[in-house]
């Protein structure tokens, strides 16, 4: 008998239908003799629809109450998906992020996990119930409801994962696990079987959807085994864990086009951290004085220092895999493979795990399609 955490994404919770399906899923492992946590996320869409509802009300809604707001998503979802486990005859207990003892610091919308104390979670599982915990969502020392960030569900069963030494965490979507590249831009895409949890990390940090980062970075930390898997259909998925490969190996790309770029060579750089912190902004790279911001979670507008140039969006490509960024032959035949297709390069580099390219958002695409025949096809 394992225990087992099983994260459901949004859009396999988007409807009733679904999550019906996702109660079967977990009544036939509780069947087959497991113990399993399952961390929801909200119902498709719902955690836009509510911060739409947050920006019509004011254009920087305070964030203590967006967190109020947003948290309500996840909880629409354990309690739907307790009511229909309990109806197939599955014991099964909701509760919120801060029931099950995840306490964060106060960074409100973009909190970080501090500490997990999962007796509640662990008693229930003795009673042998199926607890469904609320994702994406905490409570600070000072007991205020927090949230994680965007994905944040991810970070939520990994936690926990870790807090109950589960056997695995399970993270459900309607993609059957990692690809070389996103199979909609390339066709010729393959689902990879193995991964490294830095690979994944590298991945999620140039932009691809898959896993949250966070969610990676603490699986990393706490050698807590992934496994991305469709919660529809038999596919096999990947597992994320600590053996990867030692070879320099290049095992997918992914365009970001979420992202701008900032000059901040005349400012002060305390008051640029302290601007890319409040408005819940990421930096991914620092070029100089040029950063490139992941604008993915970020609220309201930026109240950039005196000095600060905004170069506004721009798009990058990352070729991901072990070691990749120590490859100087991998870099310049992506390189010419970009240059002779006349994709314009505006800037690049690379470091530990990954090659990156600056190019113009229109043509990232391709650029992604070409630096995938370059580098993974071959
Ligand atoms: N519902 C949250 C979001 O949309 C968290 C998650 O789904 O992981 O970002
Ligand atoms: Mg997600």
């Amino acid at each position: 008998m394992a225990l087992i955490v099983q994260k459901y994404g949004g859009s396999s919770v988007a409807d009733l239908d679904r999550l019906e399906q996702v109660a079967s899923r977990i009544a036939r492992h509780v069947t087959a003799g497991h113990q399993i946590v399952v961390v929801v996320s909200a119902m498709g869409n719902t955690t836009n629809e509510l911060l739409a509802l947050a920006r019509q009300t004011t254009p920087s809604p305070d964030r203590r109450e967006l967190d109020m707001l947003i948290s309500v998503g996840e909880r629409i979802s354990m309690a739907l998906l307790a009511m229909k486990l309990k109806e197939l005859g599955v014991r099964a207990r909701s509760l919120t992020g801060s029931q099950s003892g995840i306490i964060t610091d106060e960074a409100h919308a973009d909190a970080r996990v501090v500490e997990v104390r999962p007796a509640r979670v662990q008693s229930l599982i003795d009673q042998g119930f199926v607890v469904i915990v609320a994702g994406f969502q905490g409570v600070s020392r000072t007991r205020e409801v927090t949230t994680l960030g965007r994905g944040g569900s991810d970070t939520t069963a990994v936690v926990l994962a870790a807090a109950l030494e589960a056997e695995y965490c399970e993270i459900c979507s309607d993609v059957d696990g990692v690809w070389s590249a996103d199979p909609r831009v390339v066709a010729s895409a393959a689902r990879i079987d193995n991964l490294s949890l830095e690979e994944g990390l590298a991945l999620a940090r140039g932009g691809a959807k898959v896993l949250f980062e966070d969610a990676l970075r603490y699986a990393r930390d706490h050698n807590v085994t992934l496994k991305a898997s469709a919660t529809h259909g038999p596919g096999t998925g990947t597992r994320l864990s600590d053996s990867g490969s030692t070879e320099a190996r290049a095992v997918a790309i992914t365009g970001d086009d979420q992202l701008i770029a900032v000059d901040t060579t005349a400012a002060d750089t305390s008051a640029v951290q302290a601007a890319i912190r409040d408005a819940g902004l990421r930096l991914r790279r620092r070029i100089g004085g040029v950063v490139h911001l992941d604008t993915r979670n970020a609220h309201g507008t930026v109240a950039w220092p005196e000095g600060v140039v905004d170069h506004g969006p721009i798009a990058v490509l990352s070729a991901v895999g072990s070691a990749l960024g120590e490859s100087f032959e991998d870099h310049r035949l992506a390189s010419a493979a970009l240059d002779q297709s006349g994709i314009a390069i505006h800037d690049q580099g690379s470091a530990g795990d990954a090659l990156w390219w600056q190019v113009d958002a229109d043509r990232l695409d391709d650029a992604v399609r070409i630096v995938h025949l370059a580098l993974v096809e071959n």
